[in-house]
C-alpha cells in the first residue's frame, strides 16, 4: 500500500504516567520492534501506519507520542488537537500509573474532539504473567474503570508483544465504526 493511499485519516494519541510503556507500544506497533534506549527524551512527535480494517477500508492511522513532557504535566494542546483516538496507558505493576487515569482521562475530555474513542491499556502484563506477586492492578478492576468510563480495554506487553497489534487495531475499528 502507498502511502498516500487510504480512505480515512485518524490522529490518536498515547497517554499516561512516564515510564509505562507508550513509546514502546507506539514502536511495537508501528515498527514491529522496540525503541533503542534511552527512550525518555527522544522527542518523535508521531509515528504513522496505514490499516486495512475487516471491511477493507484503508486507515491511516498518525499516533502521537509524548516526549517526556508527561512529567511536568505539560502536554501542550496541539498534542491533543482533533485526536479522535486515544491509547490511556498504565502499568499494571504500578497501581499510582492506574490511578492517574482519572485525571489523563479528564485532560482528554477536555482537550481532544468530544466524541473520542478512549481505550484503557495496562501495559507489561509480561511482568505479572512472570511474576503474579508483582500486580498491583487486577484485570477486573481495571475492566470496571473501564466499563464505568466507556472506554475499550486491553492488557499488553510491549516487550513480548501481546495484544500491541490487536490493541491499536480494535481502536482505529472501534473510530471507524463510530464515525
Ligand atoms: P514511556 O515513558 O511511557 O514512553 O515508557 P517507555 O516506552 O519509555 O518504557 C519505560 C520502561 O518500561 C523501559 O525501560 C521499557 O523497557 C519498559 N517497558 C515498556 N513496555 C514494557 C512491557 O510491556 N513490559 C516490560 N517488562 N517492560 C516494558
Ligand atoms: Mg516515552
Amino acid at each position: 500500500m502507498g502511502d498516500d493511499d487510504y480512505d480515512h485519516f485518524y490522529k490518536v494519541v498515547l497517554v499516561g504516567d512516564a515510564t509505562v510503556g507508550k513509546t514502546h507500544l507506539l514502536s511495537r506497533y508501528v515498527k514491529s520492534k522496540l525503541p533503542k534506549a534511552p527512550t525518555a527524551t527522544v522527542g518523535v512527535e508521531f509515528a504513522t501506519r496505514i490499516v486495512k480494517l475487516s471491511n477493507g477500508s484503508k486507515v491511516k492511522a498518525q499516533i502521537w507520542d509524548t516526549a517526556g513532557q508527561e512529567r511536568y504535566r505539560a502536554i501542550t494542546s496541539t498534542h491533543y488537537r482533533r485526536a479522535v483516538g486515544a491509547l490511556l496507558c498504565y502499568d499494571v505493576t504500578k497501581e499510582t500509573t492506574f490511578k492517574n487515569c482519572a485525571k489523563w482521562m479528564e485532560e482528554l475530555r477536555q482537550s481532544a474532539e468530544p466524541d473520542i474513542v478512549i481505550m484503557l491499556v495496562g501495559n507489561k502484563v509480561d511482568l505479572a504473567d512472570k511474576d503474579p506477586s508483582s500486580r498491583q492492578v487486577y484485570y477486573d478492576a481495571a475492566q470496571e474503570f473501564a466499563t464505568q468510563n466507556g472506554l475499550l480495554f486491553f492488557e499488553t506487553s510491549a516487550v513480548t508483544d501481546i495484544n500491541v497489534k490487536e490493541g491499536f487495531e480494535t481502536l482505529l475499528q472501534e473510530i471507524y465504526d463510530q464515525g
